[in-house]
């Protein structure tokens, strides 16, 4: 099996950096018509020149914030009425929240990285699913390793990570044969999610090398492009996309 995405359409959330950007590219050069969604405009803008520029035949931008359920059902109505179809969901928006529980003062932000992580993967799909099913389509999904690693302050990312897995290996028995989901659980990748935008207490960023140091000596570190390349490879195989952890090697 060996899906040719050229002329098909790809939505994609969180396309305006990291694994997100370069899964657009990824895409494009297949020739793949793109949706590109995530808060940040400009950003989306300049990765839609250059998808259009790689070989994507029209790329559609539509600034979208995934944990508000209104703009997630507009993204899947403008992606209908410019193109008339969708084949690939992918759900790759995400944030991270670095923090022990007893620190948390409330629970503000385990709600924040429910709401982006694992909430949007619920509301994309719900409002997509009747168009992938016509077309017999695919849903990608971004777990990670988080799903199944414990790390300390790590709980709020690890458990919404854990949701998706576990959403979306249920959708795959629910849907069957009508929709392909492709679970995909990356290891360690260099991007601003990891490289120190780490939302902590109080909303202030801060890097935490001490947790980054204990993920990388268990974890494989991987280049964004070349997990891009194995997602996309993947999911047009119809297969899940696994880092493996150093120790099963
Ligand atoms: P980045 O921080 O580079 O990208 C995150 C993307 O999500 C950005 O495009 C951001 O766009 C978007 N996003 C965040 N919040 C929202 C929101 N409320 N509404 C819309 N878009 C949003 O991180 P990565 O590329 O590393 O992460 C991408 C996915 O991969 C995440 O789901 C992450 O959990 C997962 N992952 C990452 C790993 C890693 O090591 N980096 C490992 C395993 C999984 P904007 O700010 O413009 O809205």
């Amino acid at each position: 099996f060996s899906e040719d995405v050229a002329g098909k359409v790809v939505l994609i959330t969180g396309a305006s950096s990291g694994i997100g950007e370069h899964l657009a590219y990824e895409y494009a050069k297949r020739g793949a018509c793109l949706v590109l969604a995530a808060r940040r405009e400009r950003s989306l803008q300049e990765v839609a020149e250059r998808a259009r520029n790689l070989g994507s035949p029209d790329v559609l931008v539509v600034r979208t914030d995934v944990s508000r359920v209104e703009d997630c059902r507009n993204v899947v109505d403008q992606t209908m009425n410019h193109f008339g179809r969708l084949d690939h969901l992918v759900n790759n928006a995400g944030m991270v929240s670095i923090s022990m529980l007893e620190e948390a003062e409330d629970v503000t932000n385990f709600r924040t990285v429910m709401d982006t992580n694992f909430w949007s993967c619920v509301y994309m799909t719900r409002f997509a699913a009747p168009y992938l099913s016509n077309s017999g389509g695919r849903i990608i999904a971004l777990s990670s390793c988080a799903s199944w690693l414990p790390a300390p302050r790590m709980s709020f990312y690890n458990a919404s990570k854990a949701a998706i897995a576990q959403f979306f290996e249920t959708l795959r028995i629910e849907f069957g044969p009508d929709i392909g989901i492709t679970l995909v659980t990356p290891g360690f990748i260099e991007s601003e999610l990891t490289q120190g935008k780490f939302m902590g207490e109080a909303g202030k960023l801060e890097v935490d090398q001490d947790i980054r140091d204990v993920q990388v000596s268990i974890i494989p570190v991987q280049r964004v492009e070349s997990c891009a390349r194995g997602i996309v490879s993947s999911a047009c195989k119809g297969e899940k996309y696994v880092t493996e952890p150093a120790w099963f090697r």
